[in-house]
């Protein structure tokens, strides 16, 4: 019997999730073949982790070993003609737009950040900031490969039943190896984006689903603080793919893609200590009022951003979950039927200022209706919301999470694991099941 690694430290993304694990991290099919066997001769159930993007508990396992499938990147075919790449699990999205964007091509759903790797992403279903035209990472995905009871590695098309029972399955008892994925071409690798003022929830929630038909990318960054009159007030920002124009640079290189990114006057050591400062104080309710009066200054300002600048304004600042030490943060992401959005949202943020704990970032998407039985997205809106973990708010933060299990039972909602650092979506479930 081969002994297992170490323990070590895993952490969830949110750093509030934690488990100490013997961790394997196999660089090739072979190596998790053995790291299966490993686990099998030692009793014990490993839980599969990509790039560990996941807030809370998801690819964390307190009872037993993680396996690190970022070790299976590789790209192993693509056909030109389809837009269907063939990759490793652990590809992550970063790894595969700066592969993919040089030949014309763009992952079709993307995440807030791109160092999710492919398996993670399919086995959380992620969805993008353009959700309702494109739902989620899943109605993309042509085929998986698992790697079955640790020996063989079985194909599994879109549309069948074992291809529903992946999609969404964050603890899937047999690894994801493989991923064929169908990208889209684009003209360009620059969006043309809007960004408009919202003055308060209703206007928020007309923006999104105003812009939903007309604009790809469609997402709006709350003001959590905002209150009375101005409660739920947010920043819009909606995206078209930029077309090709005589004389206009392509934007079809990897250059051209991270050029776009920067933090302003400010660089980005100093905003990080800033943040290190200011994460779980106050000063946050000055930094969300300072963004939202920025875009009424800057009217409805129409500007051309790469599409990773767009996509990805959260890896601006590397590291940045680092600055919530040592409590770490929790994200809860409400997802909320469309016609029950506008009372529950708002009771969301009124739970917020009477419990005293308000939000420090907060973003709300338009979805569509999820096609697989383990979905989450519905037709509505969702409301993610990040809140730093302190000793003083502690218990305030859990007895927050637990009233919003309790309005998202009462309103036909669902929360999403891929953000879940308190247990709601087991709660949830068995809420619902006893129901
Ligand atoms: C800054 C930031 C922004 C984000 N924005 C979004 C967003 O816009 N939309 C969204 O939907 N999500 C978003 N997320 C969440 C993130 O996309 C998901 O948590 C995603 O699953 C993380 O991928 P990962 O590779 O890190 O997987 P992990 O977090 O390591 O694992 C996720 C789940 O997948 C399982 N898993 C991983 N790899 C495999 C495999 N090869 N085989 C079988 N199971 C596997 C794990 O067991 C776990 O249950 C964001 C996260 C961050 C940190």
């Amino acid at each position: 019997m081969s002994a297992l690694p170490p323990p070590e430290r895993v952490e969830g993304f949110g750093l509030y999730n934690v488990s100490v694990s013997p961790v394997f991290r196999p660089g090739s099919l072979d190596a998790l073949r053995e790291a299966l066997a490993t686990c099998a001769s030692n009793g014990s159930k490993p839980v599969f982790r990509g790039a560990g993007r996941s807030y809370g508990d998801a690819s964390t396992n307190p009872a037993g070993p993680v396996v690190e499938m970022t070790g299976l990147n590789a790209v192993a075919g693509f056909d030109e003609a389809s837009g269907i790449v063939r990759a490793g699990a652990g590809l992550t999205l970063g790894d595969l737009w700066k592969w993919s964007i040089p030949r014309g091509f763009w992952p079709p759903v993307v995440t807030g950040t791109m160092h999710v790797t492919l398996g993670g992403a399919v086995a959380m279903n992620v969805h993008g900031k353009n959700g309702w035209k494109k739902g989620t990472i899943g109605d993309h995905v042509e085929s998986v490969s698992i790697l079955r009871d640790g020996c063989r590695v079985e194909e599994i098309a879109h549309g069948t039943r074992a291809f529903d029972d992946v999609v969404g399955n964050w603890r899937l008892p047999d690894p994801i190896v493989e991923v064929s994925l169908k990208l889209k071409k684009v003209a360009t690798g620059y969006l043309d984006v809007e960004a408009t003022a919202a003055p308060n929830l209703a206007a928020t929630l007309a923006g999104l689903d105003g812009a939903k038909e007309d604009w790809d990318y469609v997402v709006g960054w709350m003001d959590c603080w905002a209150s009375g009159r101005s409660l739920g007030r947010s920043v819009l920002h909606v995206a078209n793919e930029h077309p090709a124009k005589e004389g206009e640079p392509r934007g079809l290189s990897v250059e051209e893609q991270v050029a776009d990114i920067h933090t302003g006057p400010v660089p980005a050591p100093v905003l990080l200590l800033g943040l290190k400062l200011t994460a779980a104080g106050p000063q946050m309710r000055f930094v969300n009022f300072g963004k939202y009066a920025a875009s009424l200054l800057g009217g409805r300002a129409r500007t051309r951003q790469s599409l990773v600048a767009y996509s990805f304004l959260l890896d601006y600042l590397p590291g940045w979950n680092e600055a919530y030490r040592p409590g770490g943060f929790i994200q809860y992401q409400l997802f909320v039927p469309r016609d029950a959005a506008e009372a529950a949202f708002e009771r969301a943020l009124d739970l917020q200022h009477e419990m005293g704990v308000v939000s420090s970032l907060a973003v709300v998407k338009r979805h569509r209706a999820d096609r697989f039985s383990r979905g989450y997205a519905l037709d509505g809106f969702s409301l993610a919301l990040d809140f730093p973990v302190t000793r003083k708010n502690a218990s305030r933060l859990i007895a927050l999470a637990r009233a919003f299990d309790a309005l998202l039972l009462s309103c036909g909602g669902r929360a999403y694991k891929a953000k879940d650092c308190v247990g709601s979506v087991e709660r949830l479930a068995a809420a619902r099941g006893a129901a």
